[in-house]
């Protein structure tokens, strides 16, 4: 049996939507054009419909559209941070939970991995990209996600690495970014490497 080409110990796992991705700057955007008048928020909930709860009708409209994922912006720092890791020995790896009720989002996702990854990582990055609905049941060494709390945190293998968003600062965090080319990052998942080894 052949070996695999790597393990845990150097899988980093990287979440998609505002990491990667400007899911807020997009759903933002199509809610302006759904009502010009509406005024940016503070983001203190992790779904964005938590503070924009008059409008949760429209924003699920907005994020079932057909085109919304494949057309989402690049998050500043996303292709410099993938080149840091491999860089460094790790194996950037895709991990996004999708919108289960809509049919285009993991299509759209993996077209979106294809605009912007692929032509600078090749097609490993759509390849091995995962799209898990419990991501705890994923190995990896870390994963870096915004989001507050993760199914299957605690049994996981990996240790999240938090990517600052205003509505994760509360959480009490070993691990924590501001951008995935954040110099840090090397250094924490050195310092996790050690921990679980
Ligand atoms: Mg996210």
């Amino acid at each position: 049996m052949a070996l695999e080409r790597t393990s845990q110990h150097d899988r980093v796992l990287v979440d998609m939507d505002n990491v990667m991705a400007d899911f807020d700057g997009a759903i933002f955007e199509n809610l302006k054009l759904h009502d010009s008048t509406v005024e940016e928020r503070p983001r203190n909930n992790f779904l964005f419909r938590g503070d924009y709860p008059e409008y949760r009708a429209v924003l699920g409209t907005i994020l079932h559209a057909q085109g919304y994922y494949e057309n989402l912006g690049i998050v500043d720092g996303t292709l410099e941070g993938w080149e840091l890791l491999l860089r460094a020995g790790y194996d950037p790896t895709v991990c996004s939970t999708p919108l289960v009720t809509s049919e285009y989002c993991i299509p759209e996702k993996k077209s979106w991995l294809a605009k912007k990854l692929v032509p600078h990582f090749g097609k490993r990055v759509v390849e091995g990209a995962l799209f898990p609905v419990n991501k705890g049941e994923v190995d990896g060494l870390a994963l870096v996600d915004d989001a507050p709390s993760i199914q299957g945190a605690d049994t996981a293998t990996w240790e999240q690495v938090v990517y600052d968003r205003s509505y994760n600062t509360n959480v009490a965090a070993r691990y924590r970014i501001s951008r995935l080319d954040d110099p840090r990052l090397p250094e924490y998942l050195e310092r996790i490497r050690h921990s679980v080894s």
